[in-house]
């Protein structure tokens, strides 16, 4: 199930049909407010008021013109503006393809040291989120050099990836802002975990070597992206075990999963981001949402019929 609806997330044709059908509008209304910005950030007024702070993204990925990445990049500067504006706990994350990674590197590094600059005007950091495999080491080395002037950005890193703990010991020394998720895409298994008890483990690995960095004086920031309650109790308790306050770290997770998680975690003194995605281009990560829990899919169809 997971293998196929991660094909029908690449699948052109279905791309452009699935959208139209109103029962599919209806059902990613469970993750997502609105297809607007203002959507996004009346949500996030809301949980403001409930002590959750925010990630903004709007949705979309591979460009084919390069005008697409610069309409992108002022699309985000105004919502950094508004999310100012606003007085908004708010950062924004994006995919390095949305703002023209493949077609002109250099203008992407133009594009987010913009926002970075622009993000740090309000003391907040921006967010690259981490994409399919064929991405991860371009992703992991513009990261270096965004970082080397400008200290405010972070980078998501995935624990299915073989890899990943030799790219965490590798950007530590920039002093990194990492969120570590499992990973959404369908790698194989020659550079992925694909059990679930490997990505788990590697999960608590990795987040434990960021602790354990943390505790040693390196400056790191920890964003666990991941809705599993159970490995954020077991992170919990190896900050507890090296002396860490709670807030050593923060948890992310999506706008409509485990709600009710957030609100108790954010309550017990977490600090909780929620990640708001708004915008039209919503097909593909509905489809990897649809992915992550077989579950979806049963609601997804029930808004056909009811
Ligand atoms: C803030 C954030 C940012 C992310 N950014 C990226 C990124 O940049 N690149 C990337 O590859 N992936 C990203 N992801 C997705 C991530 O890789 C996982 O696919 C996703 O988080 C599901 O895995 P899990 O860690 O929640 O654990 P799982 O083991 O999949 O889920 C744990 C439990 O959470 C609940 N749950 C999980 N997913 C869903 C769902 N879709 N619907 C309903 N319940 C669910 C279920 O109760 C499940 O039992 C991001 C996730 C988050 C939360």
């Amino acid at each position: 199930m997971r293998r196929l609806l991660l094909w029908m997330a690449r699948n052109a044709w279905l791309r452009r049909v699935i959208p139209r059908l109103w029962f599919s509008r209806r059902a990613v209304r469970r993750f997502m407010p609105g297809e607007d910005a203002e959507s996004a950030l009346a949500a996030a007024t809301g949980f403001g008021a409930e002590g959750i702070a925010t990630i903004f993204t709007r949705l979309g990925e591979n460009l084919t013109e390069i005008a697409e990445a610069d309409a992108v990049a002022a699309h985000y500067l105004t919502l950094l503006d508004q999310i100012r504006e606003r007085e908004l706990d708010g950062e924004v994350s994006l995919k390095l393809t949305q703002i023209g990674f493949d077609l002109d590197a250099e203008r992407t590094l133009e594009h987010a040291g913009r926002l970075a600059d622009r993000a740090a005007e309000a003391g907040r950091s921006l967010w690259i989120d981490m994409e399919g495999s064929a991405y991860v080491e371009g992703t992991v080395a513009f990261y270096e050099r965004l970082k080397a002037d400008h200290s405010n950005v972070g980078l998501c890193l995935q624990s299915y990836l073989r890899r990943t703990a030799a790219d965490l010991q590798r950007l530590l020394p920039v002093e990194p802002e990492i969120r570590l998720v499992k990973g959404a895409y369908d790698e194989p298994a020659s550079i992925a975990y694909r059990s679930r008890r490997e990505v788990d483990a590697n999960y608590l690995a990795l987040c434990v070597s960021m602790l354990e960095a943390r505790k040693a004086g390196r400056s790191i920031r920890i964003g666990l992206g991941t809705h599993d309650v159970r490995l954020i109790e077991q992170v919990a308790e190896h900050a507890t075990a090296l002396g860490l306050p709670r807030t050593s770290f923060e948890v992310q997770m999506l706008y409509g999963i485990r709600m009710d998680q957030q609100r108790r975690l954010a309550g017990e003194g977490y600090v909780v981001r929620d990640l708001i995605a708004y915008g039209e281009a919503w097909y593909p990560w509905y489809m990897r949402r649809l992915a992550e829990r077989p579950a979806n899919v049963m609601f997804a169809l029930r808004q056909i019929v009811g």
